[in-house]
């Protein structure tokens, strides 16, 4: 089922989640164990990202180095069918642009289509790690607008080659990213805003926003999309925090800020067990309060681990 019909059907918020595909070279059971736990509190969904190729240089007996190309965490179509054969809960892949030409696109749509997932994330997917901006296969997209409008094709059966007639066409809920503190490449908000509806007026159907910390900024990018005429639901994406390391990693990686309150607390722990508790603490309260603001679903981010999504949900759904 489409992720939006979850949301209209729902009585209240919804409970979903986003996993990491495991490492390569680790078995499908990473996963079970980290969601058998989980389905107590029935995610309506869970998505599961996708990652670009990364670049690694071995030395060679020579003394040279060889530059590689590698994938740490394949597996995301694999897992999303897996998941909805084993568990009958519905899965979100996401799809990214680079690393991708739009052939290559539209044959992991295909597939995705028959195996019956019906819904997606379309992304443009973060720069390779070792280098220093994103750059789209040559013949791929740029921009999350531009995979949006392939899939929006491929559901009025309209694909790459149009001689094909007749086609069958795709049914994909399709969702896209927002970024309540601006998405760090854009130069002000208004901008972000721009190519946000772009988006949104190109054919996606709800939003998902990046982590953060201060409900009162997912607050304020609510209203501004509203009032910017983006009507469809927008999922506030949260995580606790779970080591002092995190209080500046996630800033770094993310472009989020944390709030002087949450960062007192953290500075006050003496271990990072401490952290840990005080993290699970302040998602639990920013939880509650997303609930009374009345937001269609809360989606966490468990990167890798479900026991601290399990305490937030033991307390909130
Ligand atoms: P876009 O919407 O393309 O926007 C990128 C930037 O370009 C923005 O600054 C925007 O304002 C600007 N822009 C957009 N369109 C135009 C245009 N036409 N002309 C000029 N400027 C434009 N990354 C992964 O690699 N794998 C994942 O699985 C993954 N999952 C994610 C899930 C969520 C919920 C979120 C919030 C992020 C995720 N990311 C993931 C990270 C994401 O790929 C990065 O944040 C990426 O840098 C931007 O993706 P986007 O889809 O928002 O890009």
């Amino acid at each position: 089922m489409k992720v939006t019909e979850h949301l209209k059907r729902a009585k209240g918020t919804l409970f979903s989640v986003e996993i990491l595909p495991p490492l390569k070279g680790k078995g499908i059971q990473n996963i079970w164990d980290m969601l058998d736990p989980l389905m107590e509190f029935k995610p309506s969904f869970i998505d599961v990202t996708y990652h670009r190729e990364e670049y690694v240089y071995k030395k060679r007996e020579n003394g040279l180095l060889e530059k590689f190309s590698i994938r740490k965490r394949p597996g995301t179509v694999g897992i999303c069918a897996a998941i909805i054969n084993k568990y009958k809960i519905d899965t979100v892949p996401h799809i990214i642009c680079g690393g991708f030409s739009k052939e290559e696109t539209e044959n992991a749509l295909i597939d995705l289509s028959f195996l019956g997932i019906d819904n997606v994330l379309a992304i443009r997917g973060d720069a390779i790690k070792t280098e220093a901006g994103f750059s789209p296969d040559p013949d791929g997209h740029n921009y999350a607008i531009d995979l949006v409008k392939q899939i929006v094709c491929m559901n009025k059966g309209v694909y790459l080659d149009d001689e094909l007639v007749e086609a069958s066409s795709s049914n994909f809920c399709i969702g896209i990213a927002g970024y309540p503190e601006k998405h760090f490449e854009a130069p002000n908000m208004k901008s972000d805003f721009k190519y946000l509806k772009a988006k949104i007026d190109g054919g996606a159907d709800y939003i998902v926003t990046q982590m953060f910390f201060d409900n009162s900024k997912y607050v304020e990018f609510v209203k501004e999309c509203r009032e910017a005429g983006i009507n469809v639901p927008i999922i506030p994406g949260i995580k606790p925090i779970t080591t002092k390391k995190q209080a500046t990693a996630l800033p770094k990686v993310f472009h989020i800020d944390l709030p002087d309150d949450l960062l007192d607390e953290i500075e006050k722990c003496e271990s990072d067990k401490e952290v840990r508790e005080a993290g699970i603490e302040w998602c639990i309260n920013q939880s509650k309060e997303l609930v009374k603001f009345g937001a269609p679903c809360l989606h966490y981010y468990t990167m890798g681990t479900a026991s601290t999504t399990m305490r937030i949900a033991e307390k909130v759904f």
